[in-house]
Protein backbone atom coordinates (compact mmCIF):
# COMPACT_ATOMS: atom_id res chain seq x y z
CA UNK A 1 0.00 0.00 0.00
CA UNK A 2 1.03 3.62 -0.63
CA UNK A 3 2.33 5.81 2.07
CA UNK A 4 -0.32 8.46 3.45
CA UNK A 5 -0.87 11.00 6.07
CA UNK A 6 -2.66 10.08 9.11
CA UNK A 7 -4.39 12.98 10.95
CA UNK A 8 -7.06 13.08 14.26
CA UNK A 9 -8.99 16.08 13.12
CA UNK A 10 -10.40 17.73 17.31
CA UNK A 11 -13.45 18.93 16.13
CA UNK A 12 -15.59 18.11 12.62
CA UNK A 13 -14.83 22.28 11.64
CA UNK A 14 -10.91 20.30 11.44
CA UNK A 15 -11.99 17.67 9.77
CA UNK A 16 -13.99 19.51 7.17
CA UNK A 17 -11.23 22.31 7.29
CA UNK A 18 -8.73 20.05 6.07
CA UNK A 19 -11.02 17.59 3.96
CA UNK A 20 -11.87 20.38 1.86
CA UNK A 21 -8.43 21.32 0.42
CA UNK A 22 -8.76 18.01 -1.27
CA UNK A 23 -9.38 18.66 -5.40
CA UNK A 24 -12.42 16.04 -5.25
CA UNK A 25 -14.74 14.38 -3.46
CA UNK A 26 -15.03 11.58 -5.81
CA UNK A 27 -13.49 8.81 -6.88
CA UNK A 28 -9.09 9.08 -6.79
CA UNK A 29 -9.64 11.70 -3.73
CA UNK A 30 -6.58 12.86 -2.36
CA UNK A 31 -7.95 13.17 0.88
CA UNK A 32 -10.46 11.23 2.52
CA UNK A 33 -12.51 10.40 5.63
CA UNK A 34 -11.67 6.92 7.19
CA UNK A 35 -14.33 5.75 9.53
CA UNK A 36 -14.60 1.84 9.89
CA UNK A 37 -12.63 1.66 6.85
CA UNK A 38 -14.03 -1.73 5.40
CA UNK A 39 -14.26 -0.22 2.19
CA UNK A 40 -11.77 2.32 2.24
CA UNK A 41 -8.78 0.05 3.49
CA UNK A 42 -10.04 -2.67 0.87
CA UNK A 43 -9.62 -0.40 -2.21
CA UNK A 44 -6.42 1.77 -0.51
CA UNK A 45 -4.77 -2.46 -0.45
CA UNK A 46 -5.73 -2.39 -4.50
CA UNK A 47 -4.16 0.66 -5.16
CA UNK A 48 -8.02 1.56 -6.47
CA UNK A 49 -8.10 4.33 -3.63
CA UNK A 50 -4.41 6.29 -3.12
CA UNK A 51 -5.39 9.34 -0.80
CA UNK A 52 -2.44 11.35 0.42
CA UNK A 53 -4.06 11.97 3.52
CA UNK A 54 -6.52 10.07 5.43
CA UNK A 55 -8.70 11.86 8.33
CA UNK A 56 -9.65 9.10 11.11
CA UNK A 57 -13.26 10.60 12.04
CA UNK A 58 -13.51 7.72 14.74
CA UNK A 59 -13.50 9.86 18.05
CA UNK A 60 -15.98 12.79 17.09
CA UNK A 61 -18.84 12.73 18.55
CA UNK A 62 -21.01 11.25 16.00
CA UNK A 63 -22.17 7.99 16.39
CA UNK A 64 -25.69 8.96 18.67
CA UNK A 65 -28.67 7.27 18.00
CA UNK A 66 -31.59 9.39 19.30
CA UNK A 67 -35.34 10.35 18.63
CA UNK A 68 -36.01 14.15 16.24
CA UNK A 69 -38.02 16.04 18.51
CA UNK A 70 -40.69 15.22 15.75
CA UNK A 71 -40.90 11.87 16.55
CA UNK A 72 -38.41 10.46 14.16
CA UNK A 73 -35.03 9.16 14.41
CA UNK A 74 -31.66 10.70 14.02
CA UNK A 75 -28.71 8.36 13.05
CA UNK A 76 -24.92 9.63 13.80
CA UNK A 77 -22.21 8.60 10.60
CA UNK A 78 -20.16 6.84 12.94
CA UNK A 79 -22.67 4.61 14.50
CA UNK A 80 -21.57 0.94 13.70
CA UNK A 81 -24.19 -0.99 11.60
CA UNK A 82 -24.31 -3.18 14.27
CA UNK A 83 -25.60 -0.86 16.85
CA UNK A 84 -27.97 0.65 14.32
CA UNK A 85 -29.34 -3.02 13.20
CA UNK A 86 -30.06 -3.59 17.44
CA UNK A 87 -30.96 -0.17 18.53
CA UNK A 88 -34.47 -1.11 20.32
CA UNK A 89 -36.11 2.09 18.01
CA UNK A 90 -34.76 0.88 15.08
CA UNK A 91 -36.03 -3.06 15.87
CA UNK A 92 -39.52 -1.38 16.50
CA UNK A 93 -40.25 1.37 13.99
CA UNK A 94 -37.57 0.89 10.92
CA UNK A 95 -37.90 -3.01 10.56
CA UNK A 96 -36.80 -3.10 7.58
CA UNK A 97 -33.84 -1.14 8.36
CA UNK A 98 -32.34 -3.45 10.89
CA UNK A 99 -33.50 -6.50 8.61
CA UNK A 100 -31.33 -4.75 5.79
CA UNK A 101 -28.62 -4.25 8.10
CA UNK A 102 -28.48 -7.60 9.41
CA UNK A 103 -28.36 -9.32 5.68
CA UNK A 104 -25.01 -7.31 4.93
CA UNK A 105 -21.63 -8.48 5.46
CA UNK A 106 -21.04 -10.61 8.60
CA UNK A 107 -21.57 -9.46 12.47
CA UNK A 108 -17.66 -8.70 12.14
CA UNK A 109 -17.77 -6.83 9.24
CA UNK A 110 -20.83 -4.79 10.73
CA UNK A 111 -19.09 -4.06 14.19
CA UNK A 112 -17.22 -2.03 12.79
CA UNK A 113 -18.62 -0.39 9.18
CA UNK A 114 -20.83 3.03 9.97
CA UNK A 115 -23.58 4.63 8.66
CA UNK A 116 -22.14 7.04 6.56
CA UNK A 117 -19.27 4.76 5.53
CA UNK A 118 -22.16 1.75 4.70
CA UNK A 119 -23.70 4.99 2.46
CA UNK A 120 -20.46 5.80 0.68
CA UNK A 121 -19.81 1.80 -0.20
CA UNK A 122 -18.08 1.40 -3.26
CA UNK A 123 -19.41 -1.19 -6.32
CA UNK A 124 -18.15 -4.54 -6.36
CA UNK A 125 -17.65 -4.92 -9.93
CA UNK A 126 -14.58 -6.90 -10.45
CA UNK A 127 -13.11 -3.93 -13.36
CA UNK A 128 -13.42 -1.32 -10.69
CA UNK A 129 -10.81 -3.18 -8.24
CA UNK A 130 -8.46 -4.32 -10.72
CA UNK A 131 -6.23 -1.74 -12.03
CA UNK A 132 -4.83 -3.75 -14.57
CA UNK A 133 -8.26 -3.74 -16.37
CA UNK A 134 -9.63 -0.37 -17.86
CA UNK A 135 -12.53 1.17 -16.12
CA UNK A 136 -14.41 4.31 -16.33
CA UNK A 137 -15.57 4.65 -13.37
CA UNK A 138 -12.00 4.30 -11.68
CA UNK A 139 -10.26 6.38 -14.51
CA UNK A 140 -12.48 8.02 -16.63
CA UNK A 141 -12.38 7.67 -20.41
CA UNK A 142 -10.44 4.33 -20.37
CA UNK A 143 -14.13 2.38 -21.01
CA UNK A 144 -16.10 -0.48 -19.79
CA UNK A 145 -14.63 -3.47 -20.00
CA UNK A 146 -18.00 -5.06 -18.18
CA UNK A 147 -20.68 -4.11 -20.64
CA UNK A 148 -18.87 -7.28 -23.09
CA UNK A 149 -17.24 -8.86 -20.18
CA UNK A 150 -19.02 -10.42 -16.52
CA UNK A 151 -22.14 -8.48 -15.43
CA UNK A 152 -23.62 -10.91 -14.03
CA UNK A 153 -23.96 -9.18 -10.94
CA UNK A 154 -24.33 -5.74 -12.17
CA UNK A 155 -27.25 -3.24 -13.17
CA UNK A 156 -30.39 -3.45 -15.05
CA UNK A 157 -31.89 0.06 -14.29
CA UNK A 158 -30.27 3.66 -14.24
CA UNK A 159 -26.89 2.55 -16.32
CA UNK A 160 -25.18 4.39 -19.13
CA UNK A 161 -23.40 3.48 -21.99
CA UNK A 162 -20.40 4.40 -20.12
CA UNK A 163 -20.86 2.62 -16.66
CA UNK A 164 -23.43 -0.55 -15.61
CA UNK A 165 -22.03 -1.41 -12.12
CA UNK A 166 -23.99 -1.43 -9.69
CA UNK A 167 -25.02 0.12 -6.02
CA UNK A 168 -24.49 -2.77 -3.44
CA UNK A 169 -25.83 -1.37 -0.20
CA UNK A 170 -28.54 -3.40 1.66
CA UNK A 171 -28.79 -0.55 4.21
CA UNK A 172 -29.30 2.27 1.71
CA UNK A 173 -32.05 0.19 0.37
CA UNK A 174 -34.03 0.21 3.70
CA UNK A 175 -33.23 3.75 3.75
CA UNK A 176 -34.54 4.83 0.48
CA UNK A 177 -37.86 2.97 1.55
CA UNK A 178 -38.12 5.37 4.10
CA UNK A 179 -37.01 8.53 2.83
CA UNK A 180 -33.98 9.37 4.75
CA UNK A 181 -32.21 12.56 5.30
CA UNK A 182 -28.41 13.03 4.46
CA UNK A 183 -26.93 16.02 6.83
CA UNK A 184 -23.85 17.12 6.10
CA UNK A 185 -21.56 19.66 6.73
CA UNK A 186 -19.20 21.32 4.47
CA UNK A 187 -16.74 24.10 3.75
CA UNK A 188 -19.86 26.87 3.20
CA UNK A 189 -22.31 25.36 5.52
CA UNK A 190 -24.34 22.18 6.75
CA UNK A 191 -27.31 20.91 4.24
CA UNK A 192 -29.83 18.56 4.09
CA UNK A 193 -30.23 16.01 1.19
CA UNK A 194 -33.10 13.99 0.44
CA UNK A 195 -31.65 10.38 -0.20
CA UNK A 196 -33.13 10.13 -3.79
CA UNK A 197 -30.89 13.64 -4.60
CA UNK A 198 -27.65 12.33 -3.16
CA UNK A 199 -26.69 9.71 -5.34
CA UNK A 200 -26.10 10.48 -9.03
CA UNK A 201 -26.96 8.44 -11.73
CA UNK A 202 -23.32 7.51 -13.99
CA UNK A 203 -24.52 9.07 -17.27
CA UNK A 204 -21.28 10.13 -19.16
CA UNK A 205 -19.43 10.69 -15.20
CA UNK A 206 -19.78 7.99 -13.71
CA UNK A 207 -16.59 8.62 -11.23
CA UNK A 208 -18.99 11.09 -9.67
CA UNK A 209 -21.35 9.14 -7.68
CA UNK A 210 -22.82 11.50 -5.07
CA UNK A 211 -23.25 15.43 -4.93
CA UNK A 212 -20.18 15.36 -2.10
CA UNK A 213 -18.16 18.16 -2.94
CA UNK A 214 -14.34 18.71 -1.39
CA UNK A 215 -14.59 19.44 2.60
CA UNK A 216 -17.93 17.78 2.68
CA UNK A 217 -19.04 15.08 5.83
CA UNK A 218 -21.60 13.43 6.43
CA UNK A 219 -22.70 14.03 10.02
CA UNK A 220 -25.50 12.34 10.41
CA UNK A 221 -28.78 10.74 8.85
CA UNK A 222 -32.56 11.42 9.94
CA UNK A 223 -35.38 9.39 9.48
CA UNK A 224 -38.91 10.86 9.32
CA UNK A 225 -41.67 9.30 12.21
CA UNK A 226 -42.81 6.11 11.67
CA UNK A 227 -45.94 5.61 9.70
CA UNK A 228 -48.77 4.19 12.54
CA UNK A 229 -49.76 0.77 10.79
CA UNK A 230 -47.05 0.33 8.10
CA UNK A 231 -45.66 -2.77 7.46
CA UNK A 232 -41.87 -3.18 6.77
CA UNK A 233 -39.89 -6.00 5.48
CA UNK A 234 -36.73 -6.17 3.30
CA UNK A 235 -35.82 -8.91 1.11
CA UNK A 236 -32.65 -10.10 -0.05
CA UNK A 237 -31.76 -12.94 -2.71
CA UNK A 238 -28.26 -13.71 -3.62
CA UNK A 239 -26.29 -16.59 -4.65
CA UNK A 240 -25.95 -17.69 -0.93
CA UNK A 241 -27.50 -17.42 2.04
CA UNK A 242 -24.79 -15.00 4.41
CA UNK A 243 -21.30 -13.42 3.69
CA UNK A 244 -22.56 -11.91 -0.19
CA UNK A 245 -23.83 -9.77 -2.27
CA UNK A 246 -27.49 -8.81 -3.16
CA UNK A 247 -28.41 -10.16 -6.84
CA UNK A 248 -32.24 -8.52 -5.98
CA UNK A 249 -33.54 -6.99 -2.92
CA UNK A 250 -36.44 -5.01 -2.25
CA UNK A 251 -37.43 -3.06 0.64
CA UNK A 252 -41.24 -2.68 1.34
CA UNK A 253 -43.16 0.17 3.58
CA UNK A 254 -46.48 -0.40 3.10
CA UNK A 255 -49.51 0.40 4.57
CA UNK A 256 -52.89 -1.32 4.31
CA UNK A 257 -56.38 -0.57 4.84
CA UNK A 258 -59.84 -2.59 4.42
CA UNK A 259 -58.09 -4.45 1.88
CA UNK A 260 -56.52 -1.56 -0.11
CA UNK A 261 -53.15 -0.62 -0.17
CA UNK A 262 -52.90 3.53 1.37
CA UNK A 263 -49.61 3.90 0.91
CA UNK A 264 -46.49 2.17 -0.25
CA UNK A 265 -42.96 3.21 -0.48
CA UNK A 266 -40.48 0.28 -2.63
CA UNK A 267 -36.52 0.45 -3.39
CA UNK A 268 -34.65 -2.22 -4.87
CA UNK A 269 -30.85 -3.05 -4.31
CA UNK A 270 -29.11 -5.32 -6.35
CA UNK A 271 -30.13 -3.80 -9.38
CA UNK A 272 -29.74 -0.38 -9.70
CA UNK A 273 -26.65 1.85 -10.33
CA UNK A 274 -27.68 3.63 -7.19
CA UNK A 275 -30.21 2.45 -4.51
CA UNK A 276 -33.83 2.28 -6.83
CA UNK A 277 -36.61 3.60 -5.23
CA UNK A 278 -39.54 2.53 -7.70
CA UNK A 279 -42.19 5.31 -7.97
CA UNK A 280 -44.14 3.62 -10.78
CA UNK A 281 -44.34 0.33 -8.68
CA UNK A 282 -45.31 2.69 -5.57
CA UNK A 283 -48.35 4.73 -7.66
CA UNK A 284 -49.35 1.08 -9.18
CA UNK A 285 -50.20 -0.26 -5.58
CA UNK A 286 -52.05 2.85 -3.88
CA UNK A 287 -56.16 2.48 -4.37
CA UNK A 288 -55.13 -1.11 -4.88
CA UNK A 289 -56.24 -4.46 -3.43
CA UNK A 290 -53.50 -6.10 -1.42
CA UNK A 291 -53.82 -8.92 -3.79
CA UNK A 292 -51.05 -11.36 -5.68
CA UNK A 293 -51.87 -9.74 -8.90
CA UNK A 294 -51.83 -6.23 -7.80
CA UNK A 295 -48.10 -7.13 -6.37
CA UNK A 296 -47.29 -8.56 -9.49
CA UNK A 297 -48.77 -5.62 -11.62
CA UNK A 298 -46.35 -3.31 -8.80
CA UNK A 299 -43.05 -5.46 -9.74
CA UNK A 300 -43.66 -5.06 -13.53
CA UNK A 301 -44.24 -1.73 -13.39
CA UNK A 302 -40.91 -1.22 -11.33
CA UNK A 303 -38.72 -3.47 -13.69
CA UNK A 304 -40.20 -1.81 -16.89
CA UNK A 305 -37.20 0.24 -17.97
CA UNK A 306 -34.78 -2.52 -16.98
CA UNK A 307 -32.30 -2.90 -19.31
CA UNK A 308 -30.38 -6.28 -19.10
CA UNK A 309 -26.49 -7.27 -20.73
CA UNK A 310 -25.07 -10.02 -21.83
CA UNK A 311 -25.21 -12.25 -18.11
CA UNK A 312 -28.19 -10.23 -16.30
CA UNK A 313 -31.09 -10.93 -18.01
CA UNK A 314 -32.13 -13.37 -15.49
CA UNK A 315 -32.59 -10.05 -12.55
CA UNK A 316 -35.77 -8.86 -14.19
CA UNK A 317 -37.77 -11.93 -13.46
CA UNK A 318 -35.67 -12.33 -9.92
CA UNK A 319 -35.91 -8.43 -9.00
CA UNK A 320 -39.84 -8.64 -9.89
CA UNK A 321 -40.45 -12.31 -8.00
CA UNK A 322 -38.29 -10.18 -4.97
CA UNK A 323 -41.06 -7.48 -5.15
CA UNK A 324 -44.14 -9.32 -5.42
CA UNK A 325 -42.87 -11.66 -2.28
CA UNK A 326 -41.76 -9.29 -0.21
CA UNK A 327 -44.92 -7.22 -0.72
CA UNK A 328 -46.96 -10.64 0.36
CA UNK A 329 -44.86 -11.06 3.14
CA UNK A 330 -45.40 -7.77 4.42
CA UNK A 331 -49.07 -7.27 3.60
CA UNK A 332 -49.41 -11.28 5.62
CA UNK A 333 -47.26 -10.90 8.54
C1 LIG B 1 -16.27 -8.86 2.58
C2 LIG B 1 -17.30 -7.79 2.62
C3 LIG B 1 -18.64 -8.12 2.45
C4 LIG B 1 -19.61 -7.11 2.47
N1 LIG B 1 -20.93 -7.45 2.29
C5 LIG B 1 -21.87 -6.47 2.28
C6 LIG B 1 -23.24 -6.75 2.06
O1 LIG B 1 -23.65 -7.91 1.91
N2 LIG B 1 -24.13 -5.72 2.05
C7 LIG B 1 -23.73 -4.43 2.22
O2 LIG B 1 -24.57 -3.55 2.18
N3 LIG B 1 -22.45 -4.12 2.42
C8 LIG B 1 -21.51 -5.11 2.45
N4 LIG B 1 -20.21 -4.78 2.62
C9 LIG B 1 -19.82 -3.38 2.63
C10 LIG B 1 -19.83 -2.76 4.00
O3 LIG B 1 -21.17 -2.57 4.41
C11 LIG B 1 -19.11 -1.43 3.86
O4 LIG B 1 -17.75 -1.71 3.61
C12 LIG B 1 -19.25 -0.56 5.09
O5 LIG B 1 -20.59 -0.25 5.32
C13 LIG B 1 -18.45 0.74 4.91
O6 LIG B 1 -18.45 1.43 6.12
P1 LIG B 1 -17.08 1.92 6.77
O7 LIG B 1 -17.43 2.71 7.96
O8 LIG B 1 -16.16 0.77 6.98
O9 LIG B 1 -16.54 2.86 5.60
P2 LIG B 1 -15.06 3.36 5.27
O10 LIG B 1 -14.34 2.29 4.53
O11 LIG B 1 -14.40 3.93 6.46
O12 LIG B 1 -15.41 4.56 4.28
C14 LIG B 1 -16.08 4.33 3.05
C15 LIG B 1 -16.14 5.65 2.29
O13 LIG B 1 -16.96 6.56 2.99
C16 LIG B 1 -16.25 7.77 3.25
N5 LIG B 1 -16.75 8.26 4.53
C17 LIG B 1 -16.86 7.55 5.68
N6 LIG B 1 -17.46 8.29 6.61
C18 LIG B 1 -17.73 9.50 6.06
C19 LIG B 1 -18.38 10.68 6.52
N7 LIG B 1 -18.86 10.78 7.77
N8 LIG B 1 -18.52 11.72 5.67
C20 LIG B 1 -18.05 11.64 4.39
N9 LIG B 1 -17.42 10.54 3.91
C21 LIG B 1 -17.28 9.48 4.73
C22 LIG B 1 -14.77 7.37 3.25
O14 LIG B 1 -13.96 8.47 2.92
C23 LIG B 1 -14.77 6.32 2.15
O15 LIG B 1 -14.68 6.92 0.89
C24 LIG B 1 -19.22 -5.77 2.64
C25 LIG B 1 -17.87 -5.43 2.84
C26 LIG B 1 -16.91 -6.42 2.82
C27 LIG B 1 -15.47 -6.05 3.02
S1 LIG C 1 -19.41 -1.11 -15.00
FE1 LIG C 1 -18.59 0.83 -14.26
S2 LIG C 1 -17.25 0.18 -12.61
FE2 LIG C 1 -17.54 -1.62 -13.92
S3 LIG C 1 -15.95 -1.57 -15.53
FE3 LIG C 1 -17.69 -0.48 -16.32
S4 LIG C 1 -17.21 1.65 -15.81
FE4 LIG C 1 -15.98 0.40 -14.46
Amino acid sequence: MHTFEFIRPKDPAAAVATAAQAKTAQQGADVRFVAGGTTLIDLMKLNVETPARLIDINRLPLDKIEATPDGGLKIGATARNSDLAHHPTVQRDYAVLSQALLSGATAQLRNMATTAGNLLQRTRCVYFRDTAMPCNKREPGTGCPAITGSNRTLAILGTSEHCIASNPSDMCVAMAALEATIHIQGAKGTRAVPIGDFYLLPGNTPDRETVLEPGDLITHVTLPPPRSGSKQVYLKLRDRASYEFALASAAVVITVAGGNVTRARIALGGVGAKPWRSPESEAALVGQAASDANFRKAAEAALRDAKPQSENRFKIELAKRCITHALKMATTA
